[in-house]
């Protein structure tokens, strides 16, 4: 067989057959390459974030039980709070997303960001853009790190909104030592799989997908532009800062399909996280200001790109994957 040949077998694996999860023996180079090649495809000028952060420079592993650090200087995070869709607003950072879901009965929060900047971005954002946080009933939190996690104690403690999350994650606040110097949230939902979270007209449908951490949630919900629904699919998780094995990585993978798959069903043509470099939500958020009658909403990316966004984790993962199998 030529080299050539192989080669682009390889790519056909993965292009278009690697949707199985692959035989755990040592791969070939050229079958990472072909991976790494379909991710790249795949985040196209859309997702390039995502795919340096699991593709070129990935963490290798999770962070410790550590104190958190110290805050950063507030102009290196702080940024204005938008409205984005006629029920969604922004309150997060120039780093990190937290998102006010508006809804008959009150509001949804998703994610709570750094605790260092939730009473600004938070409590105030809301606040600038006309929002009362006492009527925030729900805080759904994708999962338990400190960037997304941190505000939670706030919410619960000063405007008894009740928070939801992953089982493992609430496991994992309750076992913690050392990162909630200032007090932990108390455990109040556990999340199941294809829950509904419903405030008034409006829900949020849980997609559990465990990987980046285990009890990591994504999340399915519609928005109006100007009264057209659309559909968002929330991803929870992203990075690889788990302990790198194969089968942290299998579950990972089976994760990314399973939500991929989800979106597609509900097409959704939104993607939203909670990190910024993932769906560059502080500049989308800027290129709304220069929209023009008519022209599509910055977020409204379409399907065929929402599923994009699932593929380039999910090969991205294949070549850690492949990588740990090399090695072993
Ligand atoms: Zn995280």
């Amino acid at each position: 067989m030529t080299i050539r040949l192989r080669a682009t077998l390889a790519a056909l694996a993965g292009f278009g057959l690697g949707l199985g999860l692959l035989p755990a023996r040592a791969q070939p180079a050229d079958e990472i390459e072909a991976h790494l090649a379909a991710a790249k495809k795949a985040a196209a000028f859309d997702f390039a974030g995502t795919l340096v952060r699991t593709c070129v420079a990935p963490q290798t592993g999770p962070g410790g039980d550590v104190a958190p650090a110290p805050a950063p200087d507030p102009a290196t995070y702080v940024t204005d709070p938008a409205k984005v869709f006629d029920n969604l607003y922004f309150v997060g950072t120039k780093i990190h997303s937290s998102w006010a879901l508006t809804t008959s009965a009150g509001i949804i929060l998703i994610d709570t960001l750094y605790e260092y900047a939730s009473e600004n971005a938070i409590v105030g954002g809301l606040t600038k853009l006309g929002l009362d946080p006492r009527q925030v009933k729900y805080v759904i939190v994708s999962h338990a790190h400190l960037d997304h996690v941190g505000g939670a104690r706030l919410m619960q403690s000063k405007f008894d909104s009740h928070v939801v999350m992953g089982g493992p994650d609430w496991d994992a606040i309750e076992k913690s030592v050392n990162q909630y110097p200032n007090g932990k949230p108390k455990r109040d939902i556990t999340a199941t799989d294809g829950q509904k979270v419903t405030l008034g007209d409006t829900s949020v449908t849980i997609v559990p997908m465990p990987g980046h951490t285990p009890g990591t949630l994504s999340m399915l919900f519609e928005v109006k532009d100007n009264g057209k629904p659309l559909t968002v699919a929330y991803s929870g998780g992203t990075a690889f800062n788990f302990p790198n094995d194969v089968p942290h990585f299998d579950t990972y993978i089976a994760s990314a399909r399973k939500m991929g798959a989800a979106a597609t069903a509900a097409k959704a043509s939104v993607l939203m996280s909670n990190h910024s470099e993932f769906d560059n939500a502080v500049t989308k958020i800027k290129m709304m200001a220069a929209r023009k009658p008519g022209e599509p909403h910055p977020f409204d990316i379409g399907a065929e790109a929402v599923s994009r966004y699932f593929k380039v984790t999910d090969e991205c993962a294949q070549v850690a994957r492949l990588k740990l199998l090399r090695k072993s």
